[in-house]
C-alpha cells in the first residue's frame, strides 16, 4: 500500500521510500524512513497536500511524493500498532513486520522483444506462458510469484520493446509501469546474441536511474558462435553487473537472483549511476534544462531530472504530459525550445537522432573493448532458409503449402483420436444410461451434460493439431516470414504485414489474436485488424464445420472446409477495405519487421503451449459450455418436462426454449433454419463450441437439408464474435462503439451471405 491511499485517521508504518536519489533523500532526512510510525492527519479527496504526522510533528506532503511510499497499514498488518502484546514490545512488533514485508521485491523484466523475457519468466516462476520467436508475443504484463532465499518475488513479464521513448502501445506500458509500479529492481534481459541493438535500451534504462541488473540471455549462442565477451568489464563500465543466463535451460538464474537480491539491498560492488555522455552540444541542452528542473526537484519525485531533460530535448510527447500541469512548465520549454534550436543548428540533424546517433556511439565504443565476436553459423543457416522462404518466387508456395499440411494434419489427422473420443462418449452414455433408474436426473446427466459436453469434447484432438502447428510455426520464427513475404499483399488491404499475424492466430482463436494487435503501431491498422479478427475463423466453430460437413457433404469435406475458411478471409479483406476506405485516411507509417534467427523450438515449450491450450479448452468445457449445456436442457426440458418423460422429443418445441426459437424463426426462416437451428445460433452467442452442444441436445441435425446446412455454417462462420471476443475487442479499442458495430455488422453480413448461399443453393440443386 502506499502512504497516498491512506485515509485520514489511519496509521502505518514505512516499510520503503522508493523516487530517485534527490527525491529520496530529500523525503527521508524529514523522517520518512523505514520503520517509522506514521498517521494521516488530512487527507481530503482532491486535496493536495495532504497532512501527516511522523515522530510528532506535522508534516505535509503533495499526493505524488506520498505516491511513492510503501507503507503497511493497520489494516494490512491485522494488528493495532499500540499496546504491547504478547510479549513483544511495540518497537519490536513494527520491526517483524518490516522486515518481513521488505522482504518482497517486486521485479520489472524489461528487454527487447525476443530477448528471452518470457523463457525466463516461466523458468523463475514456474509460470505457462507462451514463447514465441517473434515480436509482441506478450501484451500485458504477466505476473508471476515465487521464493527464493527468504525472500518473496513478485515478477512482472513486460512486452517487448526496443527503447523507451513513447511511440508504440508496449513503450508506453512499459514506461507506465515503471513509474507507476516503480519495480524494486528492473532486470534488463539482453540477448547475447545481438548485443549492440539491446544494449541501447540498457542505455536508456540507465538513464532513468532504476536498481537494475542485466540478464545476459542466449548466453549459449555467443559461446557457441565462438565470440568472447568480457561482460564483467562492461558491467563495471556502465554501473550494472551483467549475468549471464541461458533461460531456456535455467543456467545462471540462481546467479541472476543472487544479484537481484545483493542490488536490491544495496551490496553489490559494481552498482554505481552512470551518466552516459551525449557529447558537448547536446550535454551543454541537458545542463540547462537539469538545472531548470533541479530548482523544483520536490514536483517530480518519479525520475531524475537528467533523465527528463533528455526526455524533453527530444520531444516526448508523455513527458510534456507529466510536467505539463506544473506552474513552472511554460518557462522550461522556453529553454527547451532555444536549446533544441541551438543545437539542431549546431549539429544540422533533429535531436532525437543526434541523442540516439549519440547512445549508439556510446554502445560501439564499450563493445569494441570488450566483446570480439565469432564466427556466427547460426546467422549463415538462417540466411540460407531465407533465401527459400522469403524467395520472390518460392516464398509463397511454400507458404501455402505449410497452410495446407497444416489443415490437412488437423481435420485429416484428428480424425482417428476424435473417433476414439467419440466412441468413448458413447459408451459412457451408454453406461449411465443402463445404471440409472429413468427420471429428469438422468435425462439431464445424459442428453444434457454428457450430451452436451461430450459433443464438444471430442474435437479437443483437431484443436491441439491446429495449435501444434500454429505454436511451431510461432516458436521456430517462420511467422515472422510469413509476415514479411505478406506485407505486400497486406498493403493492398492498407494493413501491414504486421497485421497478418494475429490474423493467422486469429484460426486459433480470436480473443489472443486481437490481443496480439497491440504490437500494430498505427491506429487506424490496429483497429481495422482487430474488427476484422473474428471473420478468421477460430477453431470454436470447428466442431460445428466438423458435425455438418460429416453428416451432409462426407465425400467433399475438405472442399467445403477450405471454402469456409476461405469466405472468412474474403469477408475480412473486404471489410477492410471499405473500412481503410471510408472510415480512415491511407496510412503512410513505414513498415519495420523484425526476422529474428531461426530457432528449433524445444519440446518442453511446445508442450508447454500445448498443454496450455488444452488446460484453456477444457476449462471452458467445464465453465461456459457445461453452464450453457445444462440451462439448455432446462429450457429444453421444462415447462412440459414431467409428462413428456420418457421420450417425446417432438413436444420439445412447447418447451421454453422452443418458444425462444418460434420466436426468433420468422427472420431465420429465409435461410432455411427451423427454430432449432435458431435456437443453437442463440446459445452460441456465448461461445461458439455451445452451437454443437445445442444441435446435439435438440437433435436438430435431422431438419438440415444439405442447402440449408450450407447456409447455418456460413452463419456460424460469420455471424456475432462470442461473448470473449466482444470483451478483447472493447479492450484493445478502448470504446463500446467498436463492439455494438462488430455485433451489428457480422451478424448483418451473416444473414445476407447466407441468404445468398441457400438461395445458390436451391437453384443449383
Ligand atoms: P520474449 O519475446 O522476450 O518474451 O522472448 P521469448 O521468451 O518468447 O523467447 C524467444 C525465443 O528465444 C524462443 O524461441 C525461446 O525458446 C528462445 N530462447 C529464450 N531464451 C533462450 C536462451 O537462453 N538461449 C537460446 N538459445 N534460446 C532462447
Ligand atoms: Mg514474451
Amino acid at each position: 500500500m502506499r502512504l497516498s491511499d491512506l485515509q485520514t485517521g489511519q496509521r502505518a508504518v514505512i516499510i520503503k521510500v522508493y523516487g530517485h536519489g534527490g527525491f529520496r533523500k530529500r523525503i527521508m532526512e524529514m523522517g520518512f524512513v523505514s520503520g517509522k510510525l506514521v498517521s494521516v492527519l488530512l487527507n481530503a479527496p482532491l486535496k493536495d497536500p495532504i497532512k501527516y504526522k511522523i515522530m510528532d510533528y506535522e508534516v505535509s506532503l503533495r499526493r505524488s511524493e506520498a505516491a511513492m511510499i510503501e507503507v503497511v497499514a493497520e489494516s494490512e498488518a491485522g494488528t493495532r500498532f499500540e499496546s504491547e502484546m504478547l510479549g513483544t514490545t511495540i518497537e519490536e512488533h513494527i520491526d517483524r513486520i518490516v522486515r518481513r514485508h521488505g522482504k518482497r521485491i517486486h521485479i520489472a523484466l524489461v528487454g527487447n522483444p525476443n530477448s528471452g523475457k518470457t523463457s525466463l519468466f516461466n523458468a523463475a516462476s514456474g509460470g505457462h506462458e507462451h514463447v514465441g520467436n517473434y515480436s509482441g508475443v506478450t501484451v500485458d504484463a504477466k505476473r508471476g510469484e515465487f521464493v527464493y532465499k527468504d525472500y518473496r518475488f513478485i515478477i512482472y513479464d513486460l512486452p517487448g520493446t526496443y527503447a523507451l521513448s513513447a511511440y508504440t502501445p508496449e513503450e508506453v506500458y512499459v514506461r507506465r509501469h515503471l513509474v507507476e509500479q516503480t519495480p524494486d529492481v528492473v532486470v534488463n534481459v539482453v540477448a547475447a546474441s545481438n548485443l549492440e541493438r539491446n544494449l541501447y535500451l540498457t542505455t536508456e534504462l540507465i538513464d532513468m536511474n532504476p536498481k537494475l541488473v542485466v540478464a545476459l540471455n542466449m548466453y549459449d549462442e555467443l559461446q557457441h558462435s565462438g565470440g568472447t565477451f568480457d561482460y564483467k568489464c562492461l558491467g563495471d563500465m556502465l554501473g550494472v553487473p551483467f549475468v549471464p543466463t541461458v533461460a531456456r535451460t535455467r543456467e545462471g538464474l540462481h546467479e541472476l537472483f543472487d544479484t537481484v537480491i545483493d542490488v536490491y539491498e544495496n551490496r553489490d560492488a559494481s552498482v554505481r549511476h552512470i551518466h552516459i555522455n551525449h557529447g558537448e552540444v547536446i550535454e551543454e541542452g541537458i545542463r540547462a534544462l537539469s538545472a531548470e528542473l533541479k530548482s523544483h526537484e520536490e514536483t517530480v519525485p518519479n525520475f531524475p531530472p537528467r533523465y527528463l531533460a533528455v526526455k524533453m530535448l527530444e520531444g516526448d510527447r508523455e513527458v510534456e504530459h507529466l510536467l505539463g500541469p506544473q506552474p513552472w512548465y511554460d518557462r522550461l520549454k522556453e529553454v527547451r525550445d532555444r536549446e533544441v534550436q541551438r543545437i539542431e543548428k549546431q549539429l544540422g540533424e533533429d535531436v532525437e537522432t543526434a541523442v540516439t546517433n549519440e547512445k549508439y556511439g556510446f554502445i560501439s565504443g564499450a563493445l569494441k573493448e570488450t566483446f570480439t565476436p565469432g564466427c556466427n553459423d547460426e546467422v549463415k543457416t538462417t540466411r540460407i532458409i531465407d533465401s527459400f522462404v522469403t524467395h520472390k518466387l518460392f516464398g509463397f508456395p511454400i507458404f501455402i503449402l505449410l497452410m495446407w499440411v497444416m489443415f490437412e494434419a488437423t481435420f485429416t489427422l484428428g480424425q482417428y483420436p476424435m473417433d476414439w473420443m467419440e466412441s468413448g462418449v458413447e459408451w459412457l452414455k451408454q453406461t449411465v444410461q443402463g445404471w440409472m433408474s429413468p427420471g429428469p436426473l438422468k435425462d439431464l446427466l445424459v442428453d444434457g451434460i454428457i450430451g452436451g459436453v461430450g459433443g464438444v469434447i471430442v474435437f479437443l484432438p483437431n484443436i491441439l493439431i491446429l495449435y501444434l502447428f500454429i505454436s511451431f510455426m510461432e516458436d521456430s520464427g517462420y511467422m515472422a516470414r510469413a509476415a514479411f513475404i505478406m506485407d505486400k499483399v497486406m498493403h493492398r488491404i492498407g494493413l501491414h504485414g504486421k497485421s497478418f499475424i494475429p490474423l493467422i492466430m486469429g484460426f486459433g482463436c480470436n480473443v489472443p489474436a486481437i490481443m496480439a494487435c497491440r504490437t500494430i503501431e498505427s491506429r487506424s491498422s490496429r483497429i481495422i485488424t482487430v474488427f476484422i479478427n473474428p471473420f478468421m475463423s477460430c477453431s470454436a466453430r470447428l466442431p460445428v464445420y466438423l458435425l455438418l460437413v460429416g453428416i451432409f457433404f462426407p465425400s467433399r469435406a475438405s472442399l467445403v472446409l477450405t471454402g469456409l475458411y476461405l469466405l472468412g478471409i474474403v469477408a475480412a479483406v473486404v471489410t477492410a477495405r471499405i473500412m481503410r476506405r471510408h472510415m480512415f485516411a491511407e496510412d503512410e507509417t513505414p513498415f519495420v519487421m523484425e526476422l529474428p534467427p531461426y530457432r528449433l523450438p524445444t519440446w518442453r515449450s511446445t508442450l508447454i503451449h500445448m498443454w496450455n491450450k488444452a488446460g484453456q479448452y477444457l476449462r471452458k468445457m467445464g465453465g461456459v459450455i457445461l453452464i450453457a449445456s445444462i440451462v439448455i436442457w432446462f429450457l429444453s426440458y421444462y415447462p412440459n418436462g414431467g409428462e413428456a418423460a420418457g421420450g417425446a422429443a417432438a413436444d420439445m418445441s412447447e418447451s421454453y426454449l422452443g418458444r425462444i426459437g418460434h420466436a426468433v424463426q420468422p427472420v431465420m426462416a429465409p435461410l432455411g433454419f427451423d427454430w432449432k437451428a435458431s435456437v443453437a445460433l442463440l446459445t452460441g452467442t456465448a461461445a461458439k463450441e455451445t452451437i454443437v452442444s445445442t444441435l446435439g441436445v435438440l437433435s436438430a441435425e435431422q431438419n438440415f437439408t444439405p442447402q440449408s446446412a450450407l447456409a447455418f455454417l456460413v452463419f456460424v462462420l460469420l455471424y456475432f464474435p462470442c461473448l470473449a471476443t466482444l470483451a478483447a475487442i472493447r479492450n484493445e479499442t478502448g470504446s463500446w462503439r467498436w463492439v455494438l458495430l462488430s455485433v451489428v455488422y457480422t451478424t448483418l453480413v451473416a444473414w445476407i451471405v447466407s441468404f445468398a448461399v441457400f438461395k445458390a443453393g436451391i437453384l443449383i440443386g
